[in-house]
């Protein structure tokens, strides 16, 4: 991990945290958790920002240890660092992160197209049509949330065609983490798949052509990770 920044939020000021966040009374660490993620994922809070325990107490007017189990929530779902006497960060996954979480996903999902290729899971393809479909509906009705959601879903339903449940779960995972370092560094609806690179590996499956789809997957997985690096350097 890259040195967390102090606070890289817009017009950082050691208030930056306290007005991103907007308290309401009853706060629990559910809710305050749900609070900070929602800053972060709205981009209010920043990669790098300092989340100060002092502060998040005033805010939402409850007690250190309930501030401590929301930031442990996050912490469990990636979205903030917890740095041993140094306090608690918004998560800022550095390059190296992501060319690794890319390099793996490259390794299991030509392996996907491989399999599909030479006729696993070929009758269900059509399924997977339909998912590109809702993909393309959900972004033209600029329901960007839904259009990051089945991008995802694009691949992990390919990678479920392979029976196998191992390499799904190693896939889910990777794909919940590319979608995360988006969300942290990219603009608000923005997805960087691309559903008609999906339309056109899918294209490549229904005949069979493995070694078409596997450039064409090869090719997409590099567009979105070079779309990532290039948000996280300019921060
Ligand atoms: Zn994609």
């Amino acid at each position: 991990m890259s040195d967390p920044k102090p606070i890289a939020a817009p017009n950082a000021s050691s208030n930056a945290s306290a007005s991103a966040l907007s308290a309401a009374a009853g706060a629990n660490a559910e809710s305050i958790a749900e609070n900070i993620r929602a800053a972060i994922l709205e981009h209010r809070l920043a990669p790098g920002a300092k989340l100060t325990e002092a502060q998040l107490c005033e805010v939402f007017a409850v007690k250190r240890g309930t501030v401590r189990q929301a930031l442990a929530q996050l912490a469990g779902e990636r979205l903030v660092d917890l740095e041993p006497n140094r306090g608690a960060f918004v998560a800022s996954p550095s390059l190296q992160e992501v060319q690794e979480v890319f390099e793996v996903r490259r390794i299991i999902e030509l392996v996907v197209v491989e399999r599909i290729g030479k006729g696993h899971g070929m009758r269900r393809l059509k399924s997977i049509s339909a998912t590109i479909g809702r993909e393309r509906r959900a972004f033209e009705n600029r329901d960007f949330s839904a259009w990051i959601r089945l991008s995802g879903e694009f691949h992990a339903e390919l990678a479920s065609l392979t029976g196998n449940t191992v390499l799904c779960e190693c896939l889910s995972g990777l794909v919940a983490r590319s979608t995360l370092i988006s969300a942290l560094y990219e603009s608000l609806g923005k997805s960087s798949c691309s559903f008609e690179d999906h339309e056109e590996i899918l294209a490549a499956l229904d005949p069979g052509d493995a070694a078409k789809a596997a450039t064409l997957m090869a090719q997409h997985l590099r567009d979105v990770e070079l779309k990532i690096p290039h948000a996280a350097r300019s921060i």
